[in-house]
């Protein structure tokens, strides 16, 4: 077994960790900060998918892609053009392989001589007894937080298995562009990638069995759908698949749109059907532990397992997969562990964003989440038309959709298309968790000439007509 750290216990922790990413650093972090032995057991490269294979490789090169995308839109401007092209796509790559190591190192593995409380213990780890199991020797433990993430998963297609494919974690690798590439799954990261691809100059397909984002608002997917067709995207929404195989000319999928087979032949394939957890070889159900419909470990809103001192956290529950949840969770567990399991997850006000352009982001109910709730809604919807900013930059890609109670006016929803709209979610987020009603929101001060003043406008939305409001939507 390599370790960085002597174990700081005789023999026996506080709390094993098993997973070293996002989840297992925020739970070692914690426990450590509060007195504990800890140790934390990686397997695989050191802080897991977030800063290696994720958020950061990603948001590097879409932001990347952004910058292609702003030059060539210039000429929204009278008087401007613009021309920019992909000069060296293996010196962009590298470069995001260099902001990766850089932040892992920062991130990651700088932290874990800052506490004397952790020992990092390298290996494939393993429930045994009260304990844990790394590569044949046993970690006693009082508590174990499982917290080993989630891998690309495999969409039920025929022939699939027979196919080479790419995932989130291989297209961010490409040394080459594709000349053409088919982005099964419209999820966040498949709408994410299929932009950044298409600004880069590869042709691509998007094919998806429902919507674009279907946890968004529906105004949403489908504003967000006539965007990246806008940027070159061929979309195929509400199809089924009928089997993929590899050909000379790359692979083709067939799918059934309509009642009618259409193929669709492409040099590569990248899948974004979603993660599954990764519960394998982790002795879970010789532990009695429970997992999920989707392969999760079921965990209580306490994030306990169903296994007494065994808690769960971040992409390993198959809930809530975002880093802050992750970390969010992973706290409360420790927090947990340590101290009598009185604190409740709470994910009612949890914002998400998908980083396309415009970016997607929400907060709370969808109007149809609302009445499923029973709530009596009332919505205001906002176009980018209607907000100074987009009219000063001339892009007026958008709208802002917010959801409330008729009953009591207090705000239950809202989701934001927008260019950079993510950074304003934060403000709905706050509204809705101090209880604020859609007057109260529209009555207060915003900043003119930003993104986020657009939700004073769908604030007020509700109540008037905004398109008669002077300026500062006074
Ligand atoms: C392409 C992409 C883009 C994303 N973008 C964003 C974004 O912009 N914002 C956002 O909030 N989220 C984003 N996410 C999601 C985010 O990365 C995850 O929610 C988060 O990293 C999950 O953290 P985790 O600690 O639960 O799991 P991980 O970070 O995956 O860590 C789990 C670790 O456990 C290890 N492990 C597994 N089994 C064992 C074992 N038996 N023993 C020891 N170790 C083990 C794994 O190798 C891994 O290192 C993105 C994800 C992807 C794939």
């Amino acid at each position: 077994m390599s370790d960085c750290c002597a174990p700081k216990s005789n023999g026996r922790y506080d709390l094993a960790v098993i997973g070293a990413g996002s989840a297992g650093f925020s739970a070692a972090i914690t426990a450590a900060e509060q007195g504990a032995n800890v140790a934390l057991i990686g397997h695989g490269t050191i802080g897991g998918t977030c800063v290696n294979v994720g958020c950061v490789p990603s948001k590097t090169m879409i932001r990347a892609a952004e910058a292609l995308h702003g030059v060539r839109a210039a000429h929204r401007f009278p008087g401007l053009t613009g021309e920019a092209n992909v000069a060296d796509w293996g010196r962009l790559v590298a470069a995001k392989d260099d902001l990766v190591t850089t932040l892992r190192q920062k991130k990651y593995v700088d932290l874990l001589p800052q506490y004397n409380g952790i020992a990092y213990l390298e290996g494939k780890a393993r429930l045994n007894g009260q304990g844990v199991a790394v590569n044949g020797d046993i970690l006693p433990a009082a508590k174990i937080i499982i917290a080993t993430g989630s891998s690309p998963a495999l969409p039920n297609i025929p022939g699939i298995g027979d196919v080479p494919h790419l995932t989130s974690t291989t297209a961010l690798g490409l040394s080459a562009l594709p000349r053409s590439l088919l982005v099964i799954g419209g999820g966040y990261i498949g709408c994410e990638l299929a932009q950044m691809f298409a600004r880069a100059g590869t042709e691509v397909t998007l094919v998806t069995r429902r919507r674009l984002l279907p946890e968004a608002e529906p105004e949403i997917s489908k504003a967000l759908t006539g965007h990246l067709r806008n940027d070159g995207i061929t979309i195929l929404t509400e199809l089924s698949y009928r089997r993929i195989a590899r050909t000379d000319r790359g692979v083709e999928l067939t799918v059934a749109i309509d009642g009618a087979d259409e193929v669709i032949t492409v040099e590569q394939v990248l899948l974004t059907t979603g993660r599954s957890p990764n519960t394998d070889g982790l002795g879970l159900a010789e532990a009695g532990i429970r997992l999920s419909g989707n392969g999760g470990v079921v965990v209580d809103d306490r994030m306990r397992t169903s296994k007494p001192d065994v808690y769960a956290a971040g992409d390993v529950t198959g809930r809530d997969q975002f880093v802050y949840m992750a970390a969010y969770g992973a706290k409360l567990a420790a927090q947990n562990a340590m101290n009598g399991d009185s604190l409740v997850y709470d994910n009612a006000t949890m914002p998400w964003v998908t980083f396309t352009d415009p970016q997607v982001a929400g907060v709370g109910l969808t109007e149809q989440a609302a009445r499923d709730a029973g709530f009596e809604t009332k919505t205001s919807i906002v176009s980018l038309d209607q907000v100074p900013r987009a009219l000063a930059a001339r892009d007026t890609r958008g709208l802002i959709k917010l959801v409330a109670d008729r009953k009591t006016d207090r705000l239950l929803g809202g989701q934001i298309l927008a260019p950079e709209g993510a950074d304003s979610i934060q403000t709905v987020v706050l509204a809705i968790k101090h209880g604020m009603t859609a007057k109260a929101l529209g009555e207060t001060i915003f900043p003119y000439l930003t993104t986020v003043e657009g939700l004073k406008l769908a604030a007020q939305g509700f109540g008037k007509d905004v398109a008669k409001l002077s300026c500062c939507a006074g």
